[in-house]
C-alpha cells in the first residue's frame, strides 16, 4: 500500500478499528451496507463522526474532502444551515403521525415542478422501494409479466432487478441472485446496455408480454456511463410502439445533475421516475411518480397496492424540502464547474503519471475508469475490463492525503456545491502524488470479479 510520508495520514486508523472489529460481532460484515466496508479497496472503513460543508470527520478525528456526498445526497454539503433548521424545527413538532401533512405536499409539488412528465407522484422510504413500487404498478398497469433491465445498472436491491447488476454486486463480483427464486427472475430479461439492436430484438421476440423496460436515466452503478447517441429516446420509442412502459430510474441522476436530473440534460418523456437520494437531503425520502392515469392505478385511486408506515414522514421531507429549494441554478453550476476542474486535473494527473484511463461524466457525477486501451466504457463488459489494483493505489493515495472517495471503482464520485476554497485545494493537491501511486500499482489486470473466498473472509 502507499507508505505514509510526513504529509499523509497512517494507513492504521485505529478507532475506526476498533469499531469495525465491534460491528463484525454484531452486524454482517461489520456494516449496514456493502460497498461501506472496504472490500473492494481493502484496508479499515472509516467510521463517521461528523460532517461540515465540504469536510467529514472520521472517528480517529482525521478530516477528509468527502468525494462521496453520502453516494449523491449531500448536494448542498454536510450540515447545510438551512436544512438543519428545517429539520429541527420539523423534529419539534412531531416526528411522525401516519396520517397526511402538508409538507408532504410541497416536496411532492417541488418535484413536478422540476419533471414535466410527472403529474403525480408518491413518496417512499427508499430508492429501492420506489423501484420495486414503480415496477410492480408498470405490471399491474399493463397486466404483462416481464421486465427488461440493462447489465451494471443498479435499481435497490429489488429480486428482480438484482440480476447483473452494478454497485455493490458489481463491487464485489458477487454472482446472481442467490436468495432470488428463479420464479422471481425468471421474468426479468437482462440486456446489454447502450445496445439499441438488442433492445428491438428482445421486444420482436417479447413485445407483447413486456410489461416495461428500466433503465438508469444515466448509468452511474458501474462507474459512470452516460446513455449514448439517444438512446433513451430509442428506449421510448420500442417501448411506445409495443405498448410497454420505459421507466427511467432517477433514484442517483434526480436533482443532482441538473434541477431536473438527467430529464434537464436528455428530455425524454418516460411513463415512471423513480426519484431518492438528493430528494431526501440525507434523510430517507423517495418517490416514484408518472403519467397521472397510470399512477391511478395505485391504491386507494386503484387496485395496485402500496403503502408505507413512514412514507412522506414529516422530518424527513422537510430535509428534502430545504435541500430542493436550496438547490439552484447556483448550486447546479457550481458543481458542474467543480466537476469539470476535477475530471480535468486528475486526467492530466494521471497523463503526467503515464497511467491509462478514462474519465466519463453524466453531468456533474464522474468517474474514473483504469481501462488499459482508453476506450470509451459504454456498458458492463467495457467496464469490467478496469483494472481495479490501480483504482485501489489511487483510493489510498488520496485517503491518506485526506480526500475521501468511492471505496470501489464500480461508483459515481459526488462533488457538493460546498467543496471550495482550502478542499478544493486539497484535492488538487493531493492527485499527482495519486497518479503515481496508480502508476507504481502492479497493474496486472486483476479482474473485477473478486474470487468468492475474498468476499465471505
Ligand atoms: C441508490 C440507487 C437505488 C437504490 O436506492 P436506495 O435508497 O439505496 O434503496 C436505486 N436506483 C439507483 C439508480 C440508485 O443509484
Amino acid at each position: 500500500m502507499t507508505s505514509p510520508d510526513s504529509s499523509t495520514y497512517p494507513y492504521e486508523a485505529p478507532v475506526s478499528a476498533g469499531l469495525f472489529a465491534r460491528g463484525q460481532e454484531i452486524t454482517p460484515g461489520g456494516v449496514n451496507s456493502p460497498v461501506r466496508a472496504f472490500r473492494a479497496v481493502g484496508g479499515t472503513p472509516r467510521f463517521m463522526a461528523e460532517g461540515s460543508g465540504p469536510w467529514i470527520t472520521d472517528a480517529d478525528g482525521r478530516r477528509y474532502v468527502d468525494l462521496v456526498s453520502s453516494w449523491g445526497p449531500m448536494i448542498l454539503g454536510h450540515a447545510h444551515p438551512a436544512v438543519v433548521e428545517a429539520v429541527t424545527a420539523a423534529a419539534r413538532r412531531g416526528f411522525s403521525f401516519g396520517a397526511p401533512t402538508e409538507g408532504e405536499l410541497d416536496l411532492a409539488e417541488e418535484i413536478r415542478a422540476r419533471m414535466a412528465p410527472v403529474e403525480r407522484v408518491r413518496l417512499v422510504n427508499s430508492g429501492t422501494e420506489a423501484v420495486l413500487s414503480a415496477v410492480r404498478l408498470a405490471r399491474g398497469a399493463t397486466g404483462r409479466p416481464l421486465l427488461v433491465k440493462f447489465a451494471g445498472h443498479y435499481h435497490g436491491h429489488v429480486d428482480a432487478l438484482l440480476a447483473s447488476a452494478g454497485s455493490g454486486v458489481a463491487t464485489l463480483g458477487l454472482p446472481d441472485t442467490p436468495g432470488v427464486t428463479t420464479g422471481a427472475a425468471a421474468d426479468t430479461i437482462v440486456l446489454p446496455y447502450n445496445d439499441v439492436a438488442a433492445v428491438e430484438a428482445v421486444f420482436a421476440e417479447h413485445g407483447g408480454r413486456i410489461a416495461a423496460v428500466i433503465s438508469e436515466a444515466a448509468a452511474g452503478n458501474m462507474g459512470v456511463v452516460p446513455p449514448l447517441g439517444g438512446f433513451n429516446a430509442e428506449l421510448r420509442r420500442i417501448t411506445a410502439a409495443h405498448g410497454a412502459l420505459l421507466i427511467l430510474d432517477e433514484v442517483m441522476t434526480g436533482f443532482r445533475v441538473s434541477r431536473s436530473g438527467w430529464y434537464g440534460l436528455d428530455p425524454v418523456d418516460a411513463d415512471l421516475f423513480t426519484f431518492g437520494k438528493v430528494m431526501g437531503g440525507g434523510l430517507p425520502a423517495a418517490a416514484f411518480g408518472g403519467r397521472a392515469d397510470l399512477m391511478a392505478h395505485l391504491a386507494p385511486s386503484g387496485p395496485v397496492y402500496q403503502a408505507g408506515t413512514l412514507s412522506g414522514n414529516p422530518v424527513a421531507v422537510a430535509a428534502g424540502l430545504a435541500t430542493l429549494r436550496h438547490c439552484t441554478d447556483e448550486v447546479y453550476a457550481r458543481c458542474d464547474e467543480v466537476s469539470a476542474l476535477l475530471r480535468g486535473a486528475a486526467s492530466a494527473a494521471l497523463f503526467a503519471a503515464g497511467v491509462p484511463h478514462r474519465v466519463q461524466q453524466a453531468g456533474s457525477m464522474f468517474s474514473i475508469f483504469f481501462v488499459p486501451d482508453e476506450r470509451q466504457v459504454r456498458d458492463y463488459e467495457d467496464a469490467r475490463t478496469q483494472d481495479v489494483t490501480r483504482y485501489t493505489a489511487f483510493f489510498h493515495a488520496l485517503l491518506a492525503r485526506g480526500v475521501y472517495l468511492p471505496p470501489s471503482a464500480f461508483e459515481s464520485w459526488f462533488v457538493n456545491a460546498a467543496l471550495a476554497g482550502e478542499a478544493l485545494d486539497r484535492v488538487l493537491e493531493a492527485l499527482p502524488a495519486a497518479a503515481r501511486a496508480a502508476a507504481a500499482a502492479p497493474g496486472d489486470g486483476r479482474p473485477a470479479d473478486q474470487d468468492l473466498s475474498e468476499v465471505s473472509t
